[in-house]
């Protein structure tokens, strides 16, 4: 999508600091990171928000999202200390890109509940 931020990520014309790269899902730091590890998980295929993502293409696709952060998590060295994985979706949610992302946030004591 020309003017979504995420797909300049992945198409390149943004540059950031990768974490993990497959054909289908990125991994990537956050540029204002909110924890010692803030990491976010993408599709490389636009869409919107977790809206966008039911019935049996959503359900593969937050299924893949999902596994790859708890990848991501284990590689960044996460799992004995434990994470937190948030989806921002619309305006009570918080949501500021509309490109599908899942926030992995570690290394610190995180607090219930979030603001
Ligand atoms: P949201 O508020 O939509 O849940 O999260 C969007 C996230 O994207 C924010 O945490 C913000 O810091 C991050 N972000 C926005 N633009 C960029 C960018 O150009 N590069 C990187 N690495 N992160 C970005
Ligand atoms: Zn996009």
């Amino acid at each position: 999508m020309a003017d979504c931020i995420f797909c300049k990520i992945v198409s390149g014309a943004i540059p950031v600091k990768m974490v993990k790269k497959t054909p289908d899902v990125l991994a990537f730091h956050d540029v204002n990171p909110q924890a010692p590890v803030h990491v976010l998980v993408i599709p490389t295929n636009h869409v919107a928000s977790i809206r966008d993502a039911q019935g049996p293409e959503g359900e593969k696709l937050m299924g893949r999202l999902l596994a790859f952060a708890a990848e991501v998590a284990t590689e960044l060295g996460l799992d004995d200390s434990g994470y937190r994985l948030v989806i921002n979706t619309g305006p009570d949610g918080g949501q500021s890109v509309f490109h599908l992302h899942l926030h992995l946030l570690g290394g610190r004591r995180m607090t219930w509940p979030p603001g």
